[in-house]
């Protein structure tokens, strides 16, 4: 078994006027926390949007391994069913739903075709435990601060198997505390054998979590860096291209 959950090869994405990836590769171990990070506009969401397929096969150049096998996604749920689960910059909750029917959107839990909602409502306590927290799941999710509600989706990402959990800036409407708490999570999950691919923009946490970190530029440049002995500065120039010193 190779060593990399993922690789993907020579992604090119274009869109009208912008190639938005221009031969990117980028490749993942299997159990790491790897950290994409990059300035605005480089192409971190499309990569992952060509990974999850949200962006489907065949509307971009390269090639997807995972798990050692070529996957050509068409939608994101063909993603989800070999264990790519994807946390967007915006959260995809239901706000006027409740917790366990967010949790299970998509794949209720059925017995003969009909929906059971004790054993719907059972699973979703027990993954939120999982997570740490004691939740009353029968409450609707907007009766919840984003802090919870991020916590809510990593809880349906675990209820669908996720083998890589791929989070896009999750902190970036979170509180210290709330950071702190899902940047916990992230390596919890890790001890439980869960690969994450993390998109952030605050170095800090980019150093307390990443095994790996890769650093994207403009859809071009890919560098990626073990996260021993690496400074913020030398980061900052990768993402740059230049010095510090000469911005
Ligand atoms: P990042 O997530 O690193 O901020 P993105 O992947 O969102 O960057 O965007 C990379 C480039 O592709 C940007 O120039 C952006 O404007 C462009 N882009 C992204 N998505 C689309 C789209 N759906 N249509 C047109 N251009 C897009
Ligand atoms: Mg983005």
């Amino acid at each position: 078994m190779s060593e990399y959950i993922l690789e993907m090869k020579n992604i090119t994405k274009e869109f009208p006027g912008v190639k938005a990836l221009d031969n990117v590769n980028f490749k993942v171990k299997r159990g790491e926390i790897h950290c994409l990070i990059g300035e605005n506009g480089s192409g971190k969401s499309t990569l992952m949007k060509v990974l999850s397929g949200f962006h489907k096969h065949g509307t971009y150049d390269g090639q997807i391994i995972f798990e050692g096998k070529e996957q050509k996604f068409n939608t994101i749920y063909d993603s989800e069913k070999v264990g790519i689960v994807t946390i967007y910059q915006e959260l995809a909750l239901i706000p006027e739903l409740t917790v366990y029917e967010n949790i299970f959107l998509g794949h209720e839990i059925k017995n003969n075709g009909i929906i059971d909602w004790n054993k719907t409502i059972t699973e979703a306590e027990k993954v939120l435990k999982k997570l740490g927290y004691t939740l009353d799941t029968s409450k609707k999710v907007k009766d919840f601060g984003v802090g919870v509600q991020q916590i809510i989706e990593i809880a349906k990402a675990l209820s669908k198997n996720v083998k890589l959990l791929i989070l896009d800036e999750p902190t970036s409407a979170l509180n210290e505390t709330d950071s702190e708490k899902l940047l916990q999570i992230i390596k919890d999950l890790k001890n439980h054998g869960i690969t994450s691919i993390l998109i952030s923009h605050k170095l800090n946490e980019v150093l307390e979590v990443a095994d790996t970190i890769t650093v994207l530029r403009d859809g071009l440049t890919i560098t990626t860096i073990e996260n021993k002995n690496i400074s913020e500065n030398v980061i900052i120039k990768h993402m740059v291209g230049r010095e510090i010193n000469d911005i």
